[in-house]
């Protein structure tokens, strides 16, 4: 490829989305990906998990994150991907908080059988629609988390917020339970985009929320962006961005949509000639970018971004971020132990676990007394040696061989010799440039810094074309 076409340009991004995009390609949220995780692992392989994760006072004291999910929501958003359930019928949603207490009692016998008590720092509570519940049900689910969590100990409390179902007098409510942070899905503020996606939530609704009085309530306020949506248009997600920026959050999250239709089948409601194609979306996502980098936001890792004052942007610069699935946190790496249907806890650097899908079968594990446990994976030393690489790539869009070479006391360039000569292809492309000890991801690399961890996963391996 010649100089003078290696600058940072559309054309150039396109051209290279050509060679480099395959229909598979991992966005690296747990590695390896949950397809590879077996459901031949469940309950007891877990508490032994949990043990090992306590097993010495060292890590008795390690901070651990709680997610906690609900599944439930009001309205289907045509885009969503995640495990949700649409229901105007409130009386499932408290069936399904007791069957979410019931298993809240289960581990916190299981911790107080096993004199554990699990040092949790962070809280998110995500779904689904945490703000579905009800005053009174909000009020017993903190009780009921009070049994297993010291809220002493919170540092991060988050809650997803569905700007439709939320006033300023329930933010204010949210915090006086301790939540601190509180993150918005904007998606995209375009009506004609809303209406394509049956999600309207004009920038008004926002406004009339974010106001100071409300902010100062919460250390932090994130927004989850989509890029990808039916009718976007360059213009149009231009205006959505320069929105974003006007409304000032401390994070945002700016995502690519999965179209699943195999297994979210109201995506095919969504009009598939409206959807921009992968090189449209790919151009979208570089122009907002740009956007969010010239107004004073730091990028971090692919998709996310903090203003240069946040916690996270600052622990960004001091190479103290961690990525662990629910997005990136400043400091030290926790643990994560995930609750309610769907949810998954990775607990030791071995192990991954993940609670049933489906409502059936998560009440009928709990009506037999077991946690809810779908299925599972053991990592093995190499796999946990190509996540350390996929996740500091992703995250700091640079490697450094000696610090891998130390903690897992290996040669790199030996270990990885068949990879480092794979990686010579997105060299010659200017994507990325390998040294003695390190490898640096260029601009124009990070956009493709899912395909250049590919070569280093095992299970959905990069192939060349
Ligand atoms: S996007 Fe959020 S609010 Fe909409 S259906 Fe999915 S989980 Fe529910």
């Amino acid at each position: 490829m010649n100089d003078a076409k290696n600058e940072l340009n559309e054309k150039l991004i396109i051209e290279l989305m050509k060679k480099y995009n395959d229909d598979l390609f991992p966005m690296y949220v747990e590695f390896p990906h949950k397809s590879f995780w077996s459901e031949k692992l469940k309950e007891e392989d877990y508490k032994n998990a949990l043990k090992n994760l306590f097993s010495t006072d060292y890590k008795k004291k390690a901070p651990l994150l709680l997610y906690v999910h609900i599944p439930y929501c009001p309205k289907q958003c045509w885009f969503c991907i995640c495990y949700s359930k649409v229901t105007k019928d409130y009386e499932q949603v408290k069936r399904y908080l007791d069957y979410l207490f019931r298993e809240i009692d289960m581990l916190k016998k299981f911790f107080d059988e096993n004199g554990i008590t699990p040092n949790f720092h962070d809280i998110h509570l995500g779904g689904g629609s945490p703000t579905y519940l009800k005053e009174e049900d909000f009020d017993s689910l903190i009780e009921k988390l009070k049994s297993i969590v010291d809220f002493k100990n919170i540092r991060e409390f988050t809650i997803e917020i569905d700007p439709r179902a939320v006033t300023g007098e329930t933010l204010k409510y949210y915090h006086s339970k301790g939540i601190n942070r509180i993150s918005l899905g904007i998606q995209d503020f375009d009506p004609e985009v809303q209406k394509a996606v049956n999600r309207i939530q004009p920038v008004e609704l926002i406004e009339k929320l974010l106001t100071p009085e409300i902010r100062k309530n919460f250390s932090g306020v994130n927004f989850d962006i989509l890029c990808g949506l039916p009718r976007q248009t360059r213009e149009s997600f231009r205006k959505t961005i320069e929105t974003v920026i006007k409304l000032s959050p401390d994070r945002i999250c700016n995502v690519f949509v999965t179209y699943a239709t195999s297994y979210r089948k109201h995506q095919k409601l969504i009009k598939e000639k409206e959807v921009p194609d992968i090189y449209e979306r790919t151009i979208l996502f570089y122009e907002s970018v740009q956007t969010l980098i010239k107004n004073g936001y730091v990028r971090i890792g692919f998709d996310h971004f903090a203003k240069s004052t946040d916690q996270l942007a600052k622990a960004f610069s001091n190479k103290s971020i961690h990525w662990n699935g629910l997005g990136y946190r400043a400091g030290e790496f926790m643990d994560t132990i995930g609750i309610g249907t769907s949810s998954a806890s990775r607990v030791t650097p071995y192990y991954y676990s993940q609670n049933y899908y489906e409502l059936p079968l998560y009440e009928k594990a709990i009506d037999e007394g077991k946690l809810p446990i779908y299925r599972g994976y053991k990592m093995n030393s190499n796999d946990v040696i190509r996540r350390e690489i996929i996740h500091t790539m992703r995250s700091f869009f640079s490697l450094d061989f000696h610090k891998i070479e130390q903690l897992y006391n290996i040669k790199f360039k030996e270990y990885f010799k068949k990879e480092l000569k794979t990686l010579q292809i997105f060299e010659k492309d200017n994507l990325l440039n390998v040294s003695d000890d390190m490898i640096d991801i260029t601009e124009l690399g990070k956009y493709f810094i899912y395909q250049i961890c590919q070569v280093f996963d095992t299970y959905i391996p990069y192939k060349s074309k």
